[in-house]
């Protein structure tokens, strides 16, 4: 038969003109693009084998066959699968057949280039070898019996020509190279990208005679067929690690999305020396075919531990990198995956708290991280924080929900307070009040965690409220001793003000306290003292604080500093003041201390 010249549907050609000058920045693409297009056809021969009888070269094993050639700067990609007839040559390879292809081309035309970063995300994929190629031929032979074997040539410009020719089975793609990309048809580079991109495609993929895809494609086998050494070597190779993956997540869901996830938590925290942040390792699969081995904005930027592979058929798979950023697909798929992976979480902490502890003490830091990096999962990485608290043992650790099931009736906030350890948080003035009250205080001893409630307001609807705050109103409390009369004690408070009118927001009396004479009390809007340490560590300056001192008009101290002021104003303003600076020093609020020491020497001199 003689040679049909035909033309490229204009479509095609403008998609073309786009490919070759815009589309991808990775022209390494293309292997991935033509090897799954191998792999496809081997799937949809292995479909057409169980109705037809009759299999053109029915004993040919499936398989892809990659050749290179250096002096000929060629790169030959050969499967045995269902093959196409002219027709099918034509419609495949001439035109564009998807509808949302052709609506983006149409819309690029309205609005000029600025949509060519759009482009990766609608099917060129067999296009995207004239990236590389000047000229391409495609053997085929249909799976028919009485179907030709066929040549279709073309360099990718105006046209092709369909000659018919020796061929087996199935589909040999013959790239002629440009000059400036012979690169590929070194057996290396090749032998790179097939580990790189096309490790699990079903098929043996032999290059130059030899096998170089090994692995199973795991994730999509069934969860029972799985055994734990299988997921342990996957994990080796995926992440490159020699430890065992801490938990091994393996999921399959087909709604909203179609997903196959099997995701690892390592056993240690790759970010504990310090080297910095660790780069994502969960990569992005469409049907076994690496799409991106680190996808950005796929998860969030906290889960960056993570290791493992997803797994969805949804995905188009020409989706390019640039893309998958703003697409909304990614975007779904990556918020699926992190609410069943919080659940995952949640369920290992009831089922096996000893472990859920040990992944805790490595990995807080980055749920800590979500938790102020963004809305979306705040509620359910609240509920995976552990803490101490005041009303539980050194070293038992609590959750929210723990707390919640102990809260005393009519109890509605969640009270906390941030320090540097147990013991410093207990030896502050704070917890006494609550701890007369039975009432609990988680603890928070990490330096992030000042941020961490700076994002959280509540949870569950119970709000969150810092133990040193001002305006707490704890429900009253039987008090012992003998008190200065409410007259007296608000003479004093107004004298004592008056005694420092530039240290002290207002003094007044309490009743939270039981043992100390005086508490400075943090105004709501004010940094705390952890927060000021951290300001600091970064460079900035806190601003002043004037706290709120409370009195306790019980204490022996309170009630003869008021009988001083009376008798020796001069050594009840010094005491007053030293008082103050006390209650500023044990809530970590005491700038200069050295004043401290000159006062009391003051104070001395005076008594005695
Ligand atoms: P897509 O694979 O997204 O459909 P392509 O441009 O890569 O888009 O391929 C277009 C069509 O050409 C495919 O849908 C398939 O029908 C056909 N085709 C491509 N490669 C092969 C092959 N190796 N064997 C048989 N058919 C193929």
């Amino acid at each position: 038969m003689s040679e049909e010249k035909q033309s490229f549907q204009a479509e095609v050609r403008q998609l073309l003109d786009i490919v070759i000058h815009s589309l991808y920045t990775d022209k390494e693409i293309f292997v991935r693009e033509l090897v799954s297009n191998a792999s496809d056809a081997l799937e949809k021969l292995k479909v057409t084998q169980l109705t037809e009888n009759h299999i053109y070269q029915a004993e040919r094993e499936s398989q892809i066959e990659i050749t290179t050639d250096e002096e000929a700067k060629t790169l030959t990609i050969a499967d045995t699968g269902i093959g196409m007839t002219r027709e099918e040559l034509v419609q495949n390879l001439g035109t564009i057949a998807h509808s949302g292809t052709k609506s983006f081309l149409k819309n690029l035309q309205e609005k000029g280039s600025q949509g060519g970063g759009m482009i990766g995300q609608f099917g060129v994929g067999f296009y995207s070898v004239f990236m590389v190629a000047e000229k391409v031929n495609v053997f085929t032979h249909s799976w028919q019996v009485d179907a030709p074997g066929l040549c279709w040539t073309s360099d990718g410009r105006e046209g092709y020509t369909i000659t018919e020719a020796d061929a087996d089975r199935g589909a040999k793609i013959v790239i002629h190279l440009k000059e400036e990309f012979a690169q590929f048809a070194k057996e290396y580079s090749i032998k790179d990208l097939i580990t790189k991109y096309s490790n699990f495609v079903p098929f043996p993929i032999l290059l130059n005679g030899e096998r170089v895809n090994q692995i199973e494609a795991i994730w999509l086998k069934d969860k029972k067929d799985c055994t734990p050494e299988q997921y342990e070597e996957f994990y080796r190779f995926t992440a490159k690690a020699w430890d065992k993956p801490r938990f091994t997540m393996h999921f399959t869901s087909d709604a909203p999305l179609d997903i196959h996830a099997l995701l690892f938590l390592p056993e240690e925290n790759p970010e504990r020396f310090g080297f910095g942040p660790t780069q994502p390792g969960v990569s992005l699969y469409c049907k076994r075919v690496m799409i991106d081995p680190n996808p950005e904005g796929l998860l969030p930027e906290w889960l960056r531990f993570l290791r493992g592979v997803i797994d969805s058929a949804d995905l188009p798979l020409n989706i390019s990198r640039e893309s998958m950023q703003d697409s909304a697909l990614v975007k779904k798929l990556g918020s699926v995956v992190t609410k069943r992976l919080l659940k995952f979480l949640e369920k290992q902490a009831v089922d096996d708290p000893e472990a859920y502890r040990n992944f805790y003490a490595g990995f807080s830091r980055y749920l800590k991280e979500g938790i102020v990096s963004s809305h979306e999962h705040r509620e359910a990485l609240s509920s995976l924080l552990r803490f101490e608290s005041s009303l539980q043992d050194e070293g038992s650790l609590s959750s929210f929900d723990d707390y919640i099931s102990r809260m005393k009736e009519g109890q509605k906030e969640i009270y906390y307070l941030a320090g540097s350890a147990r013991s410093v948080i207990e030896s502050g003035p704070y917890i006494e009040a609550f701890k007369a009250r039975g009432i609990e205080v988680a603890y928070f001893t990490e330096s992030v965690d000042t941020f961490v409630f700076d994002s959280l307001s509540e949870y569950k609807e119970k709000k969150f409220v810092r133990a040193d705050q001002s305006d707490i109103e704890l429900e009253d409390h039987a008090l012992d001793g003998d008190s200065l009369s409410e007259e007296e004690t608000s003479s004093l408070s107004t004298w004592w003000q008056d005694a420092m009118p530039d240290s002290v927001k207002e003094v007044k009396s309490g009743k939270r306290l039981i043992g100390s004479p005086v508490v400075a009390l943090v105004p709501e809007d004010a940094p705390n003292a952890q927060m000021r340490a951290m300001m600091k560590a970064m460079g900035q300056e806190a601003p002043e604080i004037k706290p709120i001192l409370e009195i306790n008009p019980r204490h022996a101290l309170v009630k003869k500093l008021s009988a001083l002021r009376e008798k020796d104003p001069e050594v009840a303003t010094l005491v007053a003041r030293q008082l103050c600076d006390q209650a500023l020093l044990s809530a970590g609020l005491v700038e200069h201390p050295q004043e401290m020491a000159v006062r009391m020497n003051a104070i001395l001199e005076k008594l005695l």
